[in-house]
């Protein structure tokens, strides 16, 4: 799979993805990520790529040409005319369906704005998806970028060492991912959960499957309603919406009868 990050900072976004398990992935030729300087295709004798805006207002404003300029070339190069996303906090916020569904894609265009953003027209010219890092404004589109490559790059066979890793974390199947334990087997008194230790895989599976629950239940309710539970996972789940509204309180393990 092919990144090619339209900014102009790219020693910015290039320093982030060289490093640790993107950076090992590029070194494999399973991921590439190009960083190409929008300021390369500015025709202004000083390189400027932004201006004041028509109408009046705050800040300046990045120039439709050197950005439309590089989609260009890029296209150019490459022989094809790849989805572009425009980093904007005004666009759907990203999350792991949409990664996985931008997965799928040969190559991908991150375009990243920066002062008061980017002139419209660009935008129209070449923008196929406007996505988000979230309800808040940044200085520059580079960090969303980064974190959008990191995401969907997890997900290109290869990239992970443990293919699994990816298909049962969080946010898989609606319920974030169950506690984690590893060496020792004790620390400060606290003891790996038994279960863990019994080297039984049906009820180390059961008991992951309802600590994820749990803590989809706690942390992030809005979650469930889209998960898909068997019936004794449902009934979980009503023994925990039980048991909360009765204490007002979070569930403790052990105020629950469910063997967990
Ligand atoms: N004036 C713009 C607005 O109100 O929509 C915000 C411009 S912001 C200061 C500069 C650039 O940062 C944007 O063009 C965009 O590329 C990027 N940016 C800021 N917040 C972002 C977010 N939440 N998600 C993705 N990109 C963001």
């Amino acid at each position: 799979m092919n990144f090619h990050i339209l900014t102009l900072f790219p020693e910015m976004v290039m320093g982030g993805l060289q490093t640790s398990i993107t950076g090992r992935a590029m070194e494999k030729g399973i991921i590439s990520i190009e960083a190409v300087n929008i300021r390369d295709f500015s025709t202004d004798k000083h390189h400027h790529v932004d201006d004041a805006p028509y109408g009046g207002g705050a800040g300046m404003v990045m120039q439709p040409g050197p950005i439309v300029d590089a989609y260009e070339d890029l296209c150019g190069r490459i022989s094809k005319r790849p989805r572009v996303i425009y980093m904007t906090p005004q666009g759907k916020v990203f999350n792991q369906t949409i990664a996985e569904e931008l997965a799928k894609e040969d190559d991908l265009v991150f375009l990243c704005g920066h002062y008061e953003g980017i002139d419209e027209r660009a935008l129209e010219l070449i923008c196929t998806d406007y996505l988000s890092a979230g309800d808040y404004v940044l200085t520059g589109g580079e960090l969303p970028a980064m974190v959008m490559i990191d995401c969907i790059s997890r997900l290109v066979p290869g990239v992970l060492n443990n293919e699994v890793s990816a298909q049962v974390e969080s946010f898989h199947d609606n319920l974030l991912e169950y506690p984690q334990y590893t060496r020792p087997e004790v620390y400060r008194d606290m003891a790996v959960p038994q279960v863990l230790l019994s080297g039984h895989h049906k009820n180390i599976e059961e008991w992951r499957r309802f600590q994820s629950i749990q803590r989809t239940f706690e942390r992030r309710p809005d979650l469930l309603k889209d998960a898909k539970l068997s019936k004794k996972e449902k009934l979980f789940l009503e023994e925990l919406l039980l048991c909360s509204a009765e204490t007002g309180r979070m569930p403790k393990r052990s105020d629950l009868g469910s063997d967990v």
